[in-house]
């Protein structure tokens, strides 16, 4: 038996390096996955061309997303997708540097059935990523070398050691493509993807493999971390679809100052986001996108801290909490390929519906809605988001005292900044941005990190 594919690459760019890259992948790509798969892999490649109005736009996970399904099509709710796709991008607008990422299925809340999930349908490359860190002619070499690491991603292939296809070289420095493989352990595994749905793009989780592999981390974990994480959550009694935050602060416990990845989010190898819920079931979060090596590198002198926040109420697929109960979460982060620290554990409860309390059923009318939801997740406007803030911001208005009212301040002060500062910036923009910006900083409501975060971004709005 072997496997039949659809795989689209798609432009991003107008660029001519771009068609150059798409029509340099079309025979190879096709070739090395077939013979490391023991000709268990047919890629049916379809060179989409530049992908109509998506041209020209920043991107973001969301917009690749979109993209992405405009190749491949409708195919949630299948566990057995017969088309993937590449998309060839400028860069990711988020993290400029990044070479390449494979994405699973974005957030999207009108779905939070786990069967309904579509995980590892495509990826992306990023030539200006790839051509500052390759100056010159070897940036091709690197961008081929870049599609072959993110398609195995897609046949749900980890990060591996040099020569592998599979090696981050983002972060150690290039491989030719002369010497660049599959391991054998690699290619065992791709030869099993006609008969195995943890192979099979969209078949299981990316990174569950079933047991087919030893987890190489847990092998190791008996270090004294070097640091501290502790976490904390916006809000520890919430509906399912309220806008919470998990917030991080990691500290250094050495005299000496520590060096460790940026990485603490779900979409690195490095950070996971363990959940248990009610029902004793153990999983991780699951983000939407999958990234391939660390931002750069933090270092902490001892004493000094880092913290962030991650969207922790939207995951690939749909909504993070489906059943009401308490659920256990917690944090773990390898900072090093020896070492890994465990964060505490918090315990937060999802309530029940409601359907007799008038601000369950305005709440849940309101924030469930697919865009209104996406605005909250991203923080990010676009034409279906823009519409939809004028109701969004009637309900804050008639709900000023709930717990939730100060993050769905801050979430649209976000997603109105980001327009704000950036060149479509118009004075609506600015003056909304500061307004929610300043109503979620009131109170103290928002944390420390939150409340720093929203006063900088006000201090860069004038
Ligand atoms: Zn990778």
């Amino acid at each position: 038996m072997s496997s039949y594919l659809d795989f689209s690459i798609g432009l991003l760019t107008t660029k001519p390096d771009g068609a150059s890259l798409a029509n340099n992948l079309q025979n190879y790509i096709a070739h090395v996955f077939s013979e490391s798969s023991e000709q268990d892999i047919h890629l049916k490649v379809r060179n989409r061309g530049l992908l109509g109005d998506a041209t020209n736009v920043p991107v973001f996970s969301d917009t690749l997303h979109q993209a992405l399904e405009g190749m491949t099509g409708y195919q949630r709710g299948s566990n057995h997708v017969s088309h993937i796709g590449m998309l060839i991008a400028d860069s990711f607008e988020p993290a400029p540097n990044f070479f390449g990422l494979m994405f699973d299925e974005a957030f999207a809340p009108d779905s939070s059935d786990p069967w309904a999930w579509t995980p590892r349908e495509g990826c992306a490359v990023f030539l200006d990523g790839i051509k500052k860190a390759r100056p010159g002619s070897s940036w091709m070499e690197e961008a081929i070398f870049t599609a072959v690491h993110e398609l195995g991603h897609v046949f749900n292939l980890q990060h591996n050691e040099a020569p592998s296809f599979m090696t981050q070289t983002a972060a150690k420095g290039p491989i030719p493509l002369n010497d660049a493989l599959f391991t054998p352990i690699e290619r065992r595994l791709l030869s099993c993807c006609s008969t195995s749905p943890f192979i099979w793009p969209g078949g299981s989780a990316f990174s569950d493999l079933g047991g087919m592999v030893d987890d190489p981390i847990s092998a190791s974990s008996a270090n004294r971390p070097a640091v501290h994480l502790h976490i904390g959550a916006s809000q520890d009694t919430f509906w399912a679809f309220e806008p919470v935050e998990l917030d991080l602060r990691l500290t250094a416990r050495n005299k000496r100052s520590t060096l460790i990845p940026d990485a603490l989010d779900a979409g690195y190898s490095e950070f996971t986001i363990w959940i248990d819920q009610p029902n004793g079931e153990r999983r991780k979060l699951r983000s939407p996108r999958h990234y391939c090596a660390p931002r750069g590198t933090l270092r902490l002198a001892s004493g000094e801290h880092f913290e962030r926040d991650i969207s922790i109420f939207g995951q690939a697929g749909g909504y993070t909490f489906v059943n009401a109960g308490i659920h256990r979460v917690w944090c773990e982060f390898s900072y090093s390929p020896t070492r890994r620290v465990v964060s505490n554990m918090l315990e937060l409860e999802v309530k029940s519906r409601a359907p007799t309390s008038k601000y369950w059923q305005d709440a849940s009318t309101l924030l469930e809605e697919k865009h209104t939801a996406q605005l909250l997740y991203y923080r990010r406007l676009n034409p279906e988001r823009r519409v939809r803030t004028e109701r969004l911001q009637h309900f804050i208005e008639a709900y000023r005292r709930q717990p939730t009212t100060p993050m769905l301040h801050y979430a649209l002060g976000r997603a109105f900044a980001q327009e704000a500062l950036s060149l479509h910036r118009t004075g609506a923009a600015i003056r909304d941005a500061r307004h929610h910006l300043k109503a979620a900083a009131k109170n103290g409501q928002l944390g420390d990190h939150r409340q720093h975060l929203a006063e900088n971004v006000l201090r860069k709005l004038g």
